[in-house]
């Protein structure tokens, strides 16, 4: 079975929608996502696109600050300066990569934690890490979790997921969640032994490693759910065209396992409508 992403990220900004709209007559606040993008990464400006058309879809504000690759850290941080203490913005986004004379921890830092609907501020991850409800969590990892439960209902507790990646934006608050959904909870990274025996335990198999198709079909459980995080580009030798993969092994891997999050079309469309999520939550939190 493949699990649609595009449509749950599609019910989830419709339901977002609703909220957003009641939230607006009783509160008389309208939600504001503030983005601001450093330099000219064409992929980065791609990604606040769709960010700032999504946020105007689902009726909140969406403001957009650009600043020149040449900012200095000083600029950045003096603007989410003005941005934290000013009252009409409920969720900073900094889009990252940063240029590289910029501090990505430094800047992250420097963003309100009531206004971090990325999650990433120490505060956040501190606070999911002690599973209290007021974290502002990770837009992507929430997506993984609401596709598992898509296909396996709300109750998750005593699977076992394996998450294969450990950075602090995909695999260590995944694996968290999956903890907090009383899941058995393996992190397997680049220094795992026998990494094929350890997804082979898994009955959720989460792949965040950054590796085209590197998940194979001898390393996942019959029957398994497998959610593709990955996003990788490759070159068709023979055509020159350039097509989207993720993590796994997708055509082999679907023969075995029970479902499957397809690349594109599966985690990523859930990552933008956690953010307006995010930011619908901090804007509640604000009123
Ligand atoms: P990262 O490079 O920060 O982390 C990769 C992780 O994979 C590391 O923890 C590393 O230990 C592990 N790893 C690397 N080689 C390995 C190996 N041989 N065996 C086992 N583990 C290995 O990457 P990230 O930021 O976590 O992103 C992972 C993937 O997810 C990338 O393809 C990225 O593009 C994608 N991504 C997608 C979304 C989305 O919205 N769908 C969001 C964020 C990241």
């Amino acid at each position: 079975m493949i699990i649609d992403g595009k449509q749950a990220a599609s019910d989830l900004r419709i339901a977002l929608a609703e909220e957003v709209s009641s939230f607006k007559k009783s509160k008389g606040i309208t939600p504001n996502l503030t983005v601001v993008l450093v330099g000219d990464d064409p992929a980065s400006h791609v990604y606040v696109r769709n960010k700032v058309k999504q946020t105007i879809e689902v009726g909140m504000i969406s403001n957009e600050i650009r600043l020149p690759a040449s900012a200095s850290q000083a600029e950045l941080l003096s603007q989410l300066t003005f941005l934290n203490s000013d009252n009409a913005v409920h969720g900073i986004l900094v889009q990252l990569p940063l240029p590289s004379h910029i501090d990505e921890a430094v800047v992250i830092g420097a963003i309100n934690p009531e206004k971090d609907v990325d999650g990433f501020h120490a505060m956040n991850s501190g606070r999911l890490l002690n599973g209290e409800a007021d974290a502002l969590v990770p837009c992507t990892p929430q997506g993984c979790i609401i596709l598992a439960k898509q296909h396996l209902g709300d109750d998750l507790s005593g699977k076992h997921a394996v998450v294969i990646g450990r950075s602090n934006i995909v695999g260590k608050p995944v694996a968290l969640l999956f903890l907090q959904e009383n899941c058995t909870v393996t992190v397997a990274h680049s220094h795992t032994k026998n990494l094929a025996d350890v997804c082979l335990q898994a009955d959720i198999l989460v792949a965040a490693v950054g590796r085209a198709e590197f998940v194979k079909a001898g390393w996942v459980k019959k029957g398994a759910t497998v959610i593709d995080v990955g996003i990788n580009r490759l070159v068709d030798e023979s055509t020159g065209k350039a097509r989207l993969v993720g993590d796994v092994d997708y055509a082999a891997v679907s023969e075995v396992c029970g479902a499957i999050t397809p690349v594109p079309g599966g985690v990523g469309p859930m990552t933008i409508a956690c953010l307006l999520r995010n930011t619908l939550e901090a804007a509640k939190r604000y009123g």
